[in-house]
């Protein structure tokens, strides 16, 4: 809208002048009415792109693209994480304050996905409107039905996932909690635009109810394959999908794998005749590397969010993307 009203705005005023320099008649005059009414109406729209821009800075690309899909042109988005980094360790940048400082509106993921760096730079950036409870705050995990909470005999241990699995948003139809939250969100920061905001969620909620019954589709002919993961962060994904994670690289989450582990996994690959083990962008290859030469499982790395590889551009391009490299590797 605002590059329509930019290259409107001197046509408009380079007509109405022309009309100025013709004579008085009351035809002219009514005309010339009309156009500086219209510039005058496209300059305050003009002013109004500009100023009435929501500044949202959400901690994950996933948040941000669902956050430029229910905000659509009132709304100017960045993400801390890119989209192939391990959003559970990401290093603290004086940028990420700078944005915050500005922004109206924060997106985090939360459980303790992000416990390790995002709390630490809300509060440096000292803007009120965005702290915990503050209107600009959103937790988009309000109202997941969490996976995996453990029992609080487990919390003692000291691994991350201590309130549930974080990785919620593998799941689309945790997309469609994740996009009410952050529309209530920019409602409460931009109560003029309700409407705007809530048209866009309900075509959000129409567009993946019909790519999730394409998706189940095509991982139908493959619901109870066993593989193996790198990391805990897919049971939403395999809930969703119908597939038997049998075990992790990783012998606890934020844990390396060991010698040990990976003779377990191996046994388990050979004993259940599994396929694939998957793997995010952020992990090393090494370890999956000797259990593949060891087994002949394949090496697959998914995307688990929004950028991860450059064809990813936005929330449902991720799941296009995983389910068509599980459904080739499954075949
Ligand atoms: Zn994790």
């Amino acid at each position: 809208m605002e590059h329509i009203n930019i290259k409107l705005f001197p046509i408009v005023i380079g007509v109405a002048s022309k009309n100025l320099k013709i004579n008085n008649k009351q035809k002219n005059i009514l005309k010339m009415k009309r156009i500086l009414s219209i510039a005058v109406f496209s300059f305050t729209l003009f002013q109004f792109a500009y100023a009435g821009v929501i500044k949202v800075v959400t901690t994950t690309t996933d948040m941000k693209s669902i956050t430029e899909i229910i905000g659509g042109n009132k709304v100017s988005v960045t993400s801390i994480a890119t989209g192939y980094q391990n959003p559970h360790f990401v290093d603290p940048k004086p940028s990420y304050i700078m944005n915050l400082t500005n922004a109206d509106l924060f997106v985090t993921v939360g459980l303790d996905l992000e416990t390790g760096w995002s709390p630490q730079l809300l509060s440096s950036s000292r803007n009120t409107k965005i702290q915990k409870g503050a209107n600009g705050y959103v937790d988009a995990s309000y109202g997941i039905g969490l996976l995996q909470v453990p029992s609080s005999a487990n919390r003692a241990e000291g691994d991350i996932h201590i309130f549930g699995n974080p990785h919620y948003w593998l799941d689309p139809l945790n997309g469609k909690v994740i996009a009410r939250n952050i529309a209530n969100g920019l409602e409460r920061v931009d109560p003029s635009n309700k409407t705007f905001y809530e048209q866009n969620l309900q075509s959000f909620f129409s567009k993946i109810d019909s790519n999730l019954r394409k998706w189940e589709a095509k991982m139908a002919p493959y619901k109870g394959s066993k593989i193996i993961a790198y990391h805990n962060e897919w049971v939403y994904f395999e809930t969703r999908f119908g597939l038997k994670i049998v075990d992790f690289m990783e012998p606890k989450p934020g844990i390396p794998p060991s010698p040990s582990q990976l003779v377990k996994v191996i046994n388990e690959i050979k004993s259940n005749n599994i396929k694939v083990i998957i793997s995010s962008p952020y992990f090393t290859t090494s370890s999956s590397d000797v259990v593949s030469k060891q087994t002949g499982a394949k090496e697959l790395t998914l995307a688990t969010s929004v950028g991860a590889f450059s064809s990813i551009k936005d929330y449902f391009d991720l799941f296009d993307y995983n389910v068509n490299q599980l459904v080739n590797a499954l075949k």
